[in-house]
């Protein structure tokens, strides 16, 4: 009896023990994205062997190989066959036909799949000019490191909401991947909550990251703010035509022009322009570490809350 009494408090001490270290775990379980990881993306994709990732160019599609790859690791799931959506264009100002390719994939949400939230991140960029490789690790495999790892997160951590990761081409050339994905939608344009949308996120000397978007669709506002106030890094909100005092308008200014055009709200991610903006000094060793980790946490932490509170927040 005595044994059995003793071995009865052990089997409670376990469990105890499991439900503090469990609580624990939980208490503890700040949602983040692994800052090794993320680096290391940056660095690779904004590394000479990507050769500016211009579109249609060998390094591009090198690049979009490396997405491509990740998202099948990741157990994405995809609308075709395939995780890339080919399309070709016209350019203008070059007088030249191009061939992009976007990269899509999806994880279906637990609770409202046939809703779904679009994270973008352009991954090509200027490529090569006068032999200077315009390695673009700010703009924007800073986006792309985010976008891969947020994937990955929610690989094991399953949205309520469908999440689809867009990799766009062709940004830099006139938003032209952005343009194909909503012209010929993988999902019904009207089952597209939101687009958040992620260009140049990892330096800014006065640690301020922009939150552009919430203008248009002030319901969105007020949690991101209140984020913003437990995210180091200073959280601002502006650079949209709803705000008279802003004269520097980024409403059209990346991909999620196209999603504001076609009325799906939007969040844009995004730091001030810095001297290295479109030059080939836009490299690894310039970006600011810590502030991108930090900028990472806080867009995920607003996908999160967003996916998790979405209809209590519209129907206010
Ligand atoms: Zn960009």
């Amino acid at each position: 009896m005595a044994v059995r009494l003793n071995f009865a408090i052990m089997i409670a001490k376990i469990v105890a023990l499991f439900f503090f270290l469990g609580a624990g775990a939980f208490l503890s379980a700040q949602p983040g994205l692994p800052a090794d990881s993320l680096l290391a993306h940056v660095k690779e994709l904004s590394s000479d062997k990507y050769e500016g990732r211009g579109t249609q160019e060998p390094g591009n599609l090198l690049a979009g190989e490396y997405i491509r790859q990740r998202f099948e690791n990741f157990g994405l799931e995809r609308f075709d066959s395939t995780y890339v959506q080919p399309f070709s264009f016209f350019n203008r100002w070059q007088k030249q036909r191009y061939d992009g390719q976007n990269i899509i994939g999806y994880l279906r949400g637990t609770e409202s799949p046939e809703q779904y939230i679009v994270l973008s991140a352009h991954y090509d960029h200027i490529g090569k000019q006068d032999d200077e490789i315009y390695n673009g690790a700010d703009d924007n495999a800073s986006g792309v490191g985010v976008l891969l790892e947020t994937a990955r997160y929610l690989s094991q951590h399953p949205p309520r909401h469908s999440v689809i990761f867009a990799a766009f081409d062709a940004e830099e050339l006139g938003l032209r991947g952005a343009d194909h994905f909503l012209d010929e939608p993988p999902v019904p344009i009207g089952h597209i909550l939101l687009n958040m949308n992620m260009d140049m996120i990892s330096r800014n000397t006065r640690q301020e990251l922009y939150v552009v978007g919430a203008g248009y669709n002030p319901f969105l506002k007020a949690p991101l703010e209140k984020l913003g106030e437990a995210c180091a890094l200073t959280i601002s909100f502006g650079h949209e035509s709803p705000e008279p005092a802003q004269s520097d308008d980024w409403t059209l200014a990346s991909d999620h022009a196209k999603f504001h055009q076609k009325n799906i709200p939007f969040l844009y991610f995004g730091v001030e322009d810095h001297e290295d903006y479109h030059r080939p000094t836009d490299d690894f060793e310039r970006i600011m570490p810590a502030f991108y980790v930090q900028a990472a946490g806080f867009i995920l932490e607003s996908l999160l809350y967003l996916d998790e509170h979405w209809e209590s927040l519209v129907r206010r």
